[in-house]
């Protein structure tokens, strides 16, 4: 595909996306945020998630070179943009499905894609997939190989040899779509877990694929998180769950790297941008329309002009950085991996400020639900903690990066 073809299809899929979020997203809160428990939200938004893959949202996270409509990461954060500004915890049960997907991707061999991937290509239905990392004692130091003390550092999920196979015991929380619609869990879930008996986890770290219906899989709670109410974080229990050594990513030992490369960084960014420009639509419609019994509308205030107008800069700093970062990964770029960190560690954590900073443009209304602030408030906060914490895996991963001897730190001017 040429550039400007690349563009016009990325402004038809926004421009797509733009108006399911306007048609269908922003009647999600309605629906979802009187329900009293976090499953009830979540099952009310299947309905929401059958609309996205109707619409082919689904099939865009599948690259077209595996039988989806997948054109690379500029495309998908357009997309992310656009679903997140209608609803950003329905956007989040569509990315997680993405993440689950990911592992299976980069990592799989044509006869696992052919095994796994079907479900997800049909225009109908419901399927979920989960990506599952996350465990109680900890997952920043995974890859620890710190073996000195006879400890067992880092992740705790094992697998042991079976027969063909492993089985697989531990126990994971915060993984999205875990218990699948129903509480029998998802369609497809990769575990991360150390396979076989070497101590260090930068050789027997596995990623491995469990399709439904997963033997073994108990959920014994759900999480109750702050933001994205209608998304569901449940904590769950593997006990001898087989998986056959077909379903293993790649080798044992490539879960690192497998885990490394799934969680997307730029992607955050974009999502970053889609919750600052829909709390930037209220606060702004809120100044040039209500004087708060004053002479004037607020934002002829200069104080209240120049925070809209800071905030409007820093939207559009996000989304440069992240369309840089979108165009260095779909490019292959050298400086691809450190540019989607920084976008998903200053997306993230420019949010967070701006939706603050936001409510103070807009004052005391801000602080109920009655607007949507609060709520985008609840949710954005999330971003610098999850898709690989910002002080646990993202400014360990540049640290590492820059220690390293052979980095350049000019790699990331490579494309432009
Ligand atoms: C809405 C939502 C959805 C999620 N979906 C999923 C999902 O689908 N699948 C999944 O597996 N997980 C999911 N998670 C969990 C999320 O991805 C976590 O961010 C991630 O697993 C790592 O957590 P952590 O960085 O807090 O690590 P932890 O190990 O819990 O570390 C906690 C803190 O300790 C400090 N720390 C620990 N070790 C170090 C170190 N070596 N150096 C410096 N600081 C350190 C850091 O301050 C870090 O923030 C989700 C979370 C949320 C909120």
């Amino acid at each position: 595909m040429s550039a400007t073809e690349a563009l016009h299809s990325r402004q038809t899929l926004r421009a797509q996306a733009r108006e399911f979020a306007g048609d269908v997203l922003s009647r999600v809160r309605e629906v979802t945020d009187p329900l009293p428990t976090a499953i009830e939200r979540y099952r009310a938004t299947r309905p929401f998630y059958e609309q996205m893959v109707e619409a082919g949202f689904l099939r865009r996270l599948v690259p077209q070179a595996l039988g989806g409509d997948g054109t690379g990461a500029s495309a998908t954060a357009a997309l992310a943009e656009e679903l997140v500004a209608g609803d950003p915890s329905v956007a989040l049960n569509l990315f997680s499905t993405g993440l689950g997907l990911t592992p299976l991707l980069r990592a799989g061999n044509p006869a696992q894609h052919a095994a796994f991937l079907p479900p997800f290509l049909a225009m109908s239905g419901t399927p979920i997939a989960s990506l599952a990392l996350t465990e109680p004692g900890g997952t920043a130091n995974l890859d620890e190989p710190d073996t000195s003390t006879g400890e067992r550092l880092g992740l705790q999920t094992t697998a042991r040899r079976h027969g063909d196979g492993w089985l697989v015991d531990g126990e994971k929380q915060w993984v999205s779509h875990a218990a699948g619609w129903d509480g029998t869990g998802p369609d497809l879930m990769i575990v991360v877990c150390r396979a076989g008996d070497d101590p260090d986890p930068r050789n027997s770290l596995a990623a491995l694929i469990l399709p439904a219906p997963i033997e073994g899989l108990t959920i014994t709670d759900v999480l109750d998180p702050l933001g994205h109410r209608a998304h569901l974080l449940p904590r769950f229990t593997l006990t001898a769950s087989p998986v056959p050594d077909a379903n293993v990513l790649g080798e044992v030992g490539d879960g690192l790297r497998i885990v490394n490369t799934a969680f997307g960084g730029a992607l955050i960014g974009a999502c970053a941008a889609g919750v600052m420009r829909s709390a930037f639509d209220v606060a702004l419609r809120f100044a040039r329309t209500d004087r708060r019994g004053g002479r004037v509308p607020v934002i002829e205030h200069q104080g209240v002009g120049f925070l809209l107008a800071d905030v409007k800069t820093r939207i559009e700093a996000v989304r440069a950085l992240t369309q840089r970062a979108c165009a260095a990964l779909d490019a292959g770029s050298p400086g691809a991996e450190e540019l989607s960190v920084h976008a998903k560690i200053f997306g993230s954590e420019t949010a967070v400020q701006s939706l603050i900073d936001l409510m103070r443009v807009v004052g005391v209304e801000s602080y109920g639900h009655h607007l949507p602030l609060a709520g985008l408030v609840q949710d954005v906060l999330a971003y610098p903690l999850f898709s690989g914490g910002n002080i646990g895996f993202r400014r360990r991963r540049l640290q590492a990066l820059l220690a390293d001897p052979g980095y350049d730190p000019w790699c990331t001017m490579a494309d432009l």
